[in-house]
This record gives C-alpha cells, structure tokens and sequence, in this order.
C-alpha cells in the first residue's frame, strides 16, 4: 500500500511584525505535511515557502498532488523517492522540504531513534543558535534585546537606511556577541565601507551583503574582511558551492532553499571539501520545520534556528534554543509533538 499524504495549514504569528532589508510581517503561514505507512505510522514535515524563492503557500499545496502520487510503499527508499519528486517537479524546495522532513521522521519513528541518533551524530556537539532582531525603531530594537536576554549571540538585520542607527542602538542595549545579515541590501562598496563599522561594533560574522548573482562582489568584500562572510541567498543548493569557493568563508543551508535534509548533508559535504564554514538557518517557521533542520546542527559551525523561537503561538514542541543552546528531542524521528 502506498504511502499517504495529508496536509493541514498552520497560522503563525510572531511575538514582533518581522522586517528584513526585502520587508516583513506578522503573519505567516506554512503548510504541516503529514506522511502515513501501512501501519498508521505518521511522519511530520512543514513547509515555510518565501516567495523570494518563488514560493507561496499556494504552491506547496499545488505542488502536493504531483508528489503524493509518487512517495511509493517504502519510506527508508529515500534517495528514490527524493530523486522521484525532483525530477518530476523540480524547484518547489519548502514544498520537497517537508516531504523529505516527514519521511525522515517516519524512518527514524519506525526504527525508534531520533533523527540525530540515525545519522550518528553527537547532538552535544550543536553550536549555540543566533536570535534575531529585525529591522525596528530604536526604541523596540531596546524593548527585544532586553526581551532576548536569554541568547548570548544576537543576529541584527541590517540593509535598511537605518543601519548606523540599528548598530548602535544594538551595541548600547548589550554587550552580547553580535552578527549581521545585510539580506542583499548593500552594494559591495558599502560593504567594505562598513566593515570598518562592523569591527568598532564587535559584529563577529557578515551574511549575505550583496545581491545573490554578485559573486565577484562577495569576493572584494571576503578580501576586505577580517570576520567571516557567509553566503545565504547565494547558496541555494549544492550546485552553488564550488563556484562560491574562494569568494565567501561559509555557506549558510536552509531545508526551505535546498528541498531535502539529504542534500542539506551533501551541501555539508561539499562545503567542508573545499575547506568552508558551514552554517544553518530557517525561515520564520514553528517548531516542527525547525526541529527538521535541528537534527543536523552537530555538524555545524553556526546555527541560526530562531524561526520558532520567535513565535508567540507555535503549535508544536520539538528542538528548541533555549539561552541559545540547540536541544535535540531523545523521541523517535524529528520527535515533534503538538503542544
Ligand atoms: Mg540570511
């Protein structure tokens, strides 16, 4: 008997309206993908689609009448059914995402292992995820650092007009390590032009400065640095990697970028061949689309997974961040519950 698909959409909202260089919102929603074998078994996945990468809501649930059909009796055929799904509908990564997070989570339920344990990984060896401020007045950028007291790493949005004031608002309210993620805001001659700024500011790491096909600009300003510079929207899956070496320190993976926790492990591969930092992020998400990504962070340099973390509804309990330090669940699969 085939396998079954089912899927439920999740309102999220967060604590604080969200803004980043490209704008922002309150209100989020994902679609909550659900996986079931023979034996009534259910894996769990969640979609979080950016249109940014040219996805909606919308399209993940068009998107799950072409995959449904396709996922097989056989949830540990991974690489096959991720190889079905790719070459019948390509793209639509926050879509094939979930669908590769609820298979993992139906494998490691059927074995009775976390996913962590599965892959053989030491989950004390997780780095300290990031929190996030968005781009606000300075007044609420005080209000959410005193609100964020707990996370000893600070990420600050920048690539507004504000971002001298941000900085400096930031640096004033704490005295917590601090990086930045400029969202393709700068050009590459601001961004050298700031790194000087980002030095006087303690920042630590530099995200994504510049337009995602500026490559050469990346690699000016990694020449400039002396922090490392992490390429986000420029890597989107593994095939972006080798032409990003020598132009940026690290890449940063998202599983609603690269459409499967199978190629998340092969970007690690990849990027740690060509001697570079590896770094996880998430987009605004609840626990359970965290929770996916978690399972891998032992093999990272930089975590940032704030995604549910800045929700004040999320409707799941799995992997969680707290004072920043990544917890992976000891129950089977992604071992997400519903609150
Ligand atoms: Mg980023």
């Amino acid at each position: 008997m085939n396998l079954r698909l089912s899927t439920e959409i999740l309102t999220l909202h967060t604590r604080h309206p969200f803004i980043i260089a490209r704008g922002g919102n309150s209100e989020y929603r994902t679609l909550m993908v659900k996986i079931t074998d023979h034996d009534g078994v259910e894996g769990w996945g969640e979609a979080a689609a950016t249109k940014f990468y040219g996805e909606t809501l919308e399209t993940v649930q068009a998107s799950m009448p072409v995959y449904a059909p396709l996922l097989g009796d056989d949830p540990f055929q991974l690489e096959a059914i991720e190889a079905r799904l790719i070459a019948a509908l390509p793209g639509n990564a926050a879509a094939r995402g979930a669908i590769s997070a609820a298979l993992h989570d139906l494998v490691g339920k059927r074995l009775g292992v976390p996913l962590w344990k599965y892959w053989g990984l030491d989950r004390a060896k997780a780095p300290r995820s990031t929190f996030t401020i968005g781009i606000d007045t300075p007044e609420m950028i005080r209000k959410k650092v005193l609100e964020a007291a707990e996370y000893p790493i600070l990420k600050v949005k920048l690539g507004s007009n504000d971002d001298m004031t941000i900085l400096r608002t930031m640096r004033e309210a704490t005295d917590r390590e601090l990086r930045v993620d400029a969202n393709c805001g700068w050009t590459p001659a601001h961004a050298i032009a700031m790194l000087p700024v980002l030095k006087e500011f303690g920042v630590t790491v530099l995200e994504q400065p510049v337009v995602p096909e500026d490559l050469d600009g990346l690699a000016q300003i990694k020449r400039a640095a002396q922090i490392p510079i992490i390429a986000d929207e420029s890597c989107v899956t593994s095939g972006d990697i080798p032409k990003l070496v020598g132009r940026v320190d690290g890449i940063n993976i998202k599983l609603a970028k690269c459409g499967s926790l199978r190629e998340a492990l092969r970007m690690i591969a990849i990027a740690r061949a060509h001697g570079l930092m590896v770094m996880v992020g998430c987009m605004i998400e609840s626990s359970l689309g965290i929770s996916a990504a978690a399972h891998f962070t032992p093999l990272v340099d930089i975590v940032d997974l704030d995604g549910a973390a800045l929700l004040r509804d999320d409707p799941f309990v799995g992997a969680s961040i707290p004072a920043g330090q990544v917890t992976l669940p000891e129950a089977p699969g992604l071992g997400v519950a519903r609150r």
